[in-house]
C-alpha cells in the first residue's frame, strides 16, 4: 500500500494536470481526464493547441476562414456601409484615419505632390468620402474654407480622358485645368465622382456606350447613350458633393463648370454657386462632343479654338 505522502503527490499531481490541461503521458488525445468527465477538451482548454476563433466586430459580417491545409487562419473582415462590402483591417481600433461622421464614411488625409500641368509639382491633401450612393475623392489645396469663395470643381470619373489621356472629351483637360488654376490661387477644391463614371452610366456601360456608339458610327454624348436606351446623363443629385463642401466648411464657391445642370443641382442642395467658365480650347478630335454639348445639353460655351477663333 501507498504512503500517505505518496498519495498526496499523486492527489497534487493530477491536479496540477487538470489545471494545465495536459493529457497524462500515454493517454489518447481528447481522451484525458476532461473527455472522461463528459466536457470536450478544446472548450476549458486554457492556451491549448486550438487556435483563438476571430471576434466578430459589431457591424461586421461573419468571418470567414481559409480552409487551405497548412495555411494561417487568414481573415477576411468586411465592413457593410450602404449595401456595398469593404474590406477592413483587422485591428479597427488601431486605424486612426476612418472616421464615421452620420451617413459618411471619411479616410485621410492622404498628402501626395501632384503634377501641374505647367510642369509644377504642387502639395495637395486628398481625402476619402463614402456616402450610401458613392464614393468620391476631394483633392483640397490650401484652406479653402478661408476664402470668400474657393475655386471649386466638381469631377465626374472618366476612363477615357483621366486614365488613358483620351482627347475626343474634355474630361482630363478640365481637371488639369482645375489644379492648375486651384494651385495659382494656392486655395481650392476638386471633388472626384466614382460612381458618376460617362455621366453616372457606369464603367461597363460606358464602354457599351463607346464601343457600339462607334461601331454604329453615333456621336458619343448624347446619341450613343439614346439609341441604347440610357438617358443621356443619370446624375440628378448633388446632395453628397454639397455634404463634402459643407464638411470643409465651404457653402458659397465659385464653379469651374460649363454645365448648367451641374449647377442648378448644386443650387438645390444648398450651394451658392457662381459660374467660372472652364471650356477646352476646339480641336479637331473633341469638336464633335463639343458641339453635342453645346447644341444638344445645352452647356455654356464659346465653342472656339486656342488662337480665340472659332473652328470652321
Ligand atoms: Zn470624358
Amino acid at each position: 500500500m501507498a504512503s500517505l505522502p505518496a498519495v498526496l503527490a499523486l492527489v497534487a499531481q493530477w491536479i496540477e494536470r487538470l489545471a494545465s490541461n495536459q493529457e497524462a503521458p500515454g493517454s489518447i488525445p481528447g481522451e484525458g481526464a476532461s473527455a472522461r468527465q463528459g466536457s470536450p477538451p478544446a472548450k476549458i482548454r486554457k492556451g491549448g493547441a486550438c487556435p483563438p476563433k476571430p471576434r466578430r466586430r459589431r457591424g461586421a459580417a461573419p468571418l470567414k476562414t481559409a480552409k487551405e491545409p497548412g495555411e494561417k487562419h487568414r481573415l477576411e473582415p468586411y465592413f457593410n456601409f450602404g449595401g456595398r462590402k469593404f474590406l477592413i483591417p483587422m485591428k479597427k481600433n488601431e486605424i486612426k484615419t476612418v472616421h464615421q461622421f452620420g451617413r459618411y464614411e471619411l479616410i485621410g488625409p492622404v498628402k501626395l505632390p501632384l503634377k501641374i500641368s505647367n510642369g509644377k509639382v504642387s502639395d495637395f491633401t486628398i481625402w476619402y468620402f463614402a456616402f450610401p450612393g458613392g464614393q468620391y475623392a476631394a483633392l483640397v489645396k490650401g484652406n479653402p474654407s478661408k476664402v470668400k469663395k474657393p475655386l471649386v470643381r466638381v469631377e465626374s470619373v472618366c476612363i477615357w480622358a483621366h486614365f488613358f489621356g483620351s482627347q475626343y472629351c474634355d474630361c482630363g483637360w478640365q481637371l488639369d485645368e482645375a489644379k492648375r488654376r486651384i494651385d495659382e490661387e494656392k486655395n481650392g477644391l476638386i471633388i472626384f465622382a466614382f460612381e458618376q463614371h460617362g455621366k453616372a452610366v457606369g464603367l461597363r456601360n460606358h464602354f457599351i456606350v463607346y464601343a457600339e456608339g462607334q461601331r454604329r458610327g453615333h456621336e458619343l454624348v448624347v446619341d450613343a447613350y439614346t439609341s441604347l436606351g440610357f438617358d443621356e446623363d443619370y446624375r440628378k443629385h448633388y446632395g453628397d458633393v454639397a455634404d463634402i463642401l459643407k464638411h470643409f466648411g465651404i457653402k458659397n464657391i465659385r464653379l469651374m463648370s460649363n454645365n448648367p445642370n451641374r449647377i442648378a443641382l448644386l443650387k438645390k442642395a444648398g450651394i451658392s454657386v457662381e459660374r467660372v467658365p472652364h471650356e477646352v480650347p476646339l480641336n479637331h478630335y473633341n469638336k464633335t462632343e463639343m458641339i453635342s454639348k453645346k447644341v444638344k445639353l445645352g452647356h455654356l460655351l464659346t465653342l472656339k479654338k486656342k488662337n480665340g477663333k472659332r473652328f470652321s
